[in-house]
């Protein structure tokens, strides 16, 4: 065996949560195909040459290595993988050097996977300087580091502010305050923005054999584009202003038409296809504030709207109101599932009898979200208003039951729709967590999700229950020993943003806190009664019907079409207040009040 680990900090590639900065401006799907391709690259360079290639992933509930693998088959036996732990990525770097380290390698160099542009050449430049330098450094332009290499698991990683531009300067100082040797390697630069991009495709214009694989994407999207462009023909070009597209990286690569257009129509949308509901929860904003009129969508109106949006990849057809109240929603989902969207949506269970449940395994739904706040009859009622947990659990029982009977013969097919467990977990409730999960187990349910708390001081929606930022040391215990459970069990345990559920009530958003979010330029939320929205927390914390209609709706596609009204006056402004300071009211609770 080698006795230099190479480690890959890596993340699996979802929609959402890749390259999240520049998906902003390239697009989710795009950033996933990217993100895919430096892993490829990275792959072919490190497998099999001086030093064992591991890739430490995450979430960790994936099958990395099954993934990578599709990536190179061929080097499979190559390479190795294993899941980062920690609540943040200090915490992950220190854990990946004490796992190789306890696992007898000599030296282990960590590299990211943001830059694949990293050459087996400056791996055997850490790994030779490793011999007289306690630690090797390599750092990024935006002063944080595209590699890090030791010989022994030295934790410089402790109260460094990660994610800002004095990562490196901080890592080596404490790095010498604790008496160690510090070299520097070349500095490389990481493609988090669309002028790092830029900077990469030029780059691999002069040189592709330093990651063939995204020289090969880059110049795929820029002959597409190119294509686009001229069949667009006369439609006028977006208009999103974002920073980072004035870069003057982006006219000098002549990329610009390949990579800065303005939002196209989201390809991921909620719909609302009732706004009636049978419940009354006691955190939600249809029970405690003003709301939209009661209604159900139809059928007519629903196809009047998502025919509107020329590629629809996943609809999510729920928002204030119970789905299975309107009798069309599985027309809703043919319709939608004709096309190849992948649909879903969450639902209290209530009416999820026999036919009902029929109709939603035949209509080729892809998921139901069982949201279910409580694990005994007493904490169900209080929290949603109704008496209706006994009821529930026989419906869930009944339909798991159905799904396995029509499914018998079909082992390796994964059953459908998937039935989930959805949570809002509060000081309230958090203490039946443990119970519901057995729950979940003794009914065939193998995903629960952790759901955060949005509040505006109303009945339960309130600062006082919740959990984000505010568990003390037994709450986040017990959400620990949640997700030990969840693992001897085989239950995928989840929470927002892709973190554990842990980490998603400490994470800290750092500046900005609700910057990260992507859903201005990739998602819209269109209601019942046509009215556009931002997202599904922008029906939350409004003060009168007023405020919610000149604040929160963004138009109404039964007085304009999609299009305009995504590439609107009210869209533009909103886009613009969310790059600001000063973003709108909804958005700027986001990563302060709750997890996105
Ligand atoms: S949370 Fe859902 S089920 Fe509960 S009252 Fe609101 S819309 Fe109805
Ligand atoms: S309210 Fe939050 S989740 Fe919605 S767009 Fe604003 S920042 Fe994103």
């Amino acid at each position: 065996m080698p006795d230099t680990a190479l480690v890959v900090m890596a993340r699996y590639p979802q929609v959402g949560t890749t390259k999240t900065r520049l998906a902003r401006t390239i697009g989710v799907e795009e950033a996933v195909r990217l993100y895919r391709a430096f892993l490829t690259d990275l792959a072919h360079k490190f497998a099999g040459q001086s030093c064992d290639l591991h890739w430490a992933y995450i979430p960790a509930e994936v099958d990395y290595l099954s993934f990578i693998a599709t990536l190179a088959p061929s080097l499979i036996e190559h390479m190795h993988a294993f899941p980062q732990q920690g609540i943040d990525l200090g915490a992950r770097l220190h854990h990946v050097f004490r796992w190789t380290h306890d696992r007898g390698y000599q030296s282990t160099i960590v590299i990211s996977s943001d830059s694949p542009q990293i050459s087996p050449k400056i791996v055997a430049q850490a790994q030779k300087a490793l011999n007289k330098a306690d630690i090797v450094l390599g750092p990024a332009d935006d002063g944080g580091y595209y590699s890090i290499a030791m010989r022994r698991p030295y934790d410089v990683f402790r109260d460094i502010p990660m994610s800002t531009s004095i990562v490196a300067q901080k890592t080596i100082e404490l790095a010498k305050s604790l008496g160690l040797r510090v070299h520097t390697l070349e500095n490389l630069f990481d493609i988090d923005e669309l002028p790092d991009l830029v900077r990469l495709a030029q780059l691999l214009e002069a040189d592709s054999s330093l990651a063939p694989e995204t020289a090969t994407y880059l110049a795929t999207i820029k002959e597409h584009q190119q294509v686009g462009v001229s069949r667009a023909g006369a439609s006028p070009a977006p208009t999103i202003r974002r920073s980072s597209l004035q870069s003057p990286y982006i006219v000098g690569a002549g990329l610009a038409p390949a990579l800065s257009p303005a939002p196209a129509l989201p390809r991921s949308i909620y719909i609302e296809p009732t706004s009636r509901c049978n419940e009354l929860c006691q955190q939600c904003p249809r029970t405690l504030l003003s709301r939209e009129d009661d209604r159900d969508l139809s059928f007519d109106n629903f196809c009047f709207i998502v025919d509107q949006f020329p590629i629809l990849e996943r609809v999510v057809l729920h928002g204030l109101g119970e789905p299975l109240l309107n009798k069309e929603l599985p027309r809703m989902i043919r319709y939608l599932k004709a096309r190849g969207t992948y649909v879903l949506f969450n639902s209290n269970g209530i009416l999820l009898n026999a036919k009902r449940g029929q109709e939603l395994i035949d209509a080729g739904l892809d998921e139901y979200r069982l949201s279910m706040d409580g694990a005994t009859r007493e904490t169900y009622a209080q929290v949603r208003g109704v008496d209706a947990f006994d009821k529930i659990w026989r419906n869930v029982r009944a339909f798991i039951a159905m799904q396995q009977e029509q499914q018998v013969g079909a082992r390796f097919i994964a059953p459908k729709p998937a039935v989930s467990l959805w949570f809002t977990a509060m000081k309230e409730n958090l203490h039946e967590l443990p119970g519901l999960i057995d729950l979940a187990y003794e009914h065939g349910i193998r995903e629960i999700h952790l759901q955060r708390l949005v509040y505006f001081e109303q009945g339960l929606a309130h600062s006082k229950q919740a959990l984000f930022r505010r568990s003390t040391r037994e709450e986040l215990e017990l959400v620990r020993r949640c997700e030990e459970s969840c693992k001897r069990l085989g239950i995928a345990f989840s929470a927002a943003g892709s973190a554990t559920p842990v980490e998603s009530l400490i994470r800290d958003f750092g500046d900005r806190p609700w910057s990260g979010c992507q859903r201005p330029y990739t998602l819209t939320y269109i209601t019942s009664s046509g009215n556009v929205l931002s997202c599904c927390f922008a029906p939350f914390g409004h003060k009168s019907a007023r405020e919610y209609q000149e604040e929160r709706v963004l138009g109404n596609v039964f007085q304009e079409s999609i299009d305009a009204i995504w590439r609107g006056d009210r869209y533009e402004a909103f886009r613009r207040d969310f790059e600001s300071d000063h973003p709108a009211r909804h958005c700027s609770k986001c990563g302060i009040n709750w997890s996105y």
